[in-house]
């Protein structure tokens, strides 16, 4: 199957013009052994290349590509697939931006190409070329540091709590994990995830459950989750725990005897947010919504976890605005990496400040992501990289030093 690959990259600053006519002519040979074709543009700065060829062909040369250490920051724009190619005439050639007149350079690029169609037809991959051509995209480029720039440094002991201590239930626990704002070097809240008394995870315990007794469960457990919280001295900070949507509609007087549980543990509402997975949500909006505003009349914030994962997406923002939403790995993973997650993350950033949504992102474990995202406006992180979720415990968090700013 005939495959595209359009990426950008930034070269470094220590390769010169001529390594990279040796680059470009040695990855010429390579290419036309494996038959593929395609266009390097090169604006003084950036890369922007447009691979074309076999599947398999392709993506070997592109593994190849995000491996080499003449450039970085290499952001994969597109992977498609055509009948025809747009750019068949030579392995690789390199054309300098810089040469040209700004007005003539697109129809110029546009000229060694080798189909008439996709130039009538709006194709999306020409269209990258023109943004690239013309700077379109450029405040989106976020320069960010090798990952290698940061150390991430422990700070203090984890919190503790001996099981004999506290009088834990038969069959579950909780494990805390802080989600933090590394810049302001403030721990921003601890959330409990709920865990088999084994430490298993929170999905385990859920399927060992039967029924409609999971929402029951469910409930619950945030009491001894909110005592837990108590016992390991969180003081005035701010707690999340995780319900399903669907606890909050089947079982009776849920938000009371939330309410009941952080009064009896010493807390206050206002210090708790619910977290709630956006799929279950969209299913039963209205009953939701309803249960919700219980919630907020207690004075209990609402978060939407998992967002964009479920069916309801953007949608729901139209319907329903919590307080805060939180994007997971699925969304987040190598975000650095790819623009199609850098443009739905930026989309949801973008929705977020609109509404004064607070966002974060969890299950960060690459200083890269963490990096990224800063740059896209998210501050606050939940993830391995800065802790892990710690069995009856709240971990220390690694805070994130600059190398070269250290004393
Ligand atoms: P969540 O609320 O998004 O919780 C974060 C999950 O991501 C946790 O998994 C945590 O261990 C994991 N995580 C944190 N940092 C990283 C990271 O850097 N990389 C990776 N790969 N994972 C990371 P866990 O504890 O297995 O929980 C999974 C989900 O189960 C939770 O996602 C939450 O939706 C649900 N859950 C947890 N506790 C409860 C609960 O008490 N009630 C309900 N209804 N659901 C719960
Ligand atoms: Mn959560």
């Amino acid at each position: 199957m005939l495959t595209t690959i359009i990426y950008r990259s930034h070269l470094h600053e220590h390769v010169s013009l001529k390594m990279l006519e040796e680059m470009v002519a040695a990855a010429n040979i390579k290419n036309g052994q494996a038959s593929v074709t395609g266009i390097l543009l090169f604006n003084g700065t950036h890369f922007f290349q447009l691979l074309e060829g076999p599947e398999e062909r392709v993506d070997a040369i592109y593994q190849a590509i995000c491996a080499d250490t003449r450039h970085y920051n290499l952001v994969e724009l597109l992977r498609d697939y055509a009948p025809l190619r747009r750019f068949g005439k030579t392995g690789m050639e390199l054309f300098d931006l810089r040469n040209y007149d700004r007005e003539a350079v697109l129809q110029t690029v546009f000229d060694k190409g080798t189909t008439r169609y996709q130039l009538t037809y709006g194709d999306r991959a020409l269209q990258f070329f023109q943004t690239f051509v013309e700077d379109g995209a450029k405040e989106y480029y976020y320069e960010i540091p090798p990952a290698d720039a940061w150390e991430f440094v422990v700070e203090g002991t984890a919190v503790a709590l001996p099981s004999a201590v506290f009088d834990t239930p038969s069959d579950y626990r909780f494990a805390f994990q802080p989600i933090v704002d590394p810049f302001a070097r403030e721990i921003v809240a601890v959330e409990a995830l709920l865990r088999t008394r084994d430490g298993g995870s929170a999905q385990t315990w859920f399927e060992q459950q039967g029924g409609e007794d999971i929402y029951r469960a469910d409930l619950h457990s945030k009491k001894v989750a909110f005592a837990m919280a108590a016992a390991l001295k969180i003081g005035p900070q701010t707690l999340s725990v995780n319900l399903l949507p669907m606890t909050l509609i089947k079982v009776a007087n849920a938000v009371e005897f939330i309410v009941q549980a952080i009064k009896e543990n010493g807390l206050v509402p206002e210090q708790v947010i619910v977290e709630f997975v956006e799929s279950e949500v969209i299913s039963h909006l209205a009953e939701f919504t309803q249960a919700v505003k219980l919630l907020k009349g207690a004075g209990i914030r609402v978060a939407i976890d998992h967002f964009g994962e479920g069916y309801g997406g953007l949608v729901l923002l139209t319907q329903f605005q919590p307080d805060r939403i939180k994007i997971n790995r699925a969304l987040i993973a190598d975000v650095h990496k790819s623009g199609s997650r850098q443009a739905v993350v930026q989309a949801i950033i973008k929705c977020c400040i609109s509404l004064e949504i607070a966002i974060s992102a969890v299950g960060i474990e690459k200083a890269e992501e963490w990096m990224w995202l800063e740059s896209a406006g998210i501050s606050q992180f939940q993830g391995y990289l800065f802790a892990r979720p710690d069995l009856q415990g709240i971990p220390p968090v690694a805070w994130p030093e600059k190398r070269d700013e250290r004393v």
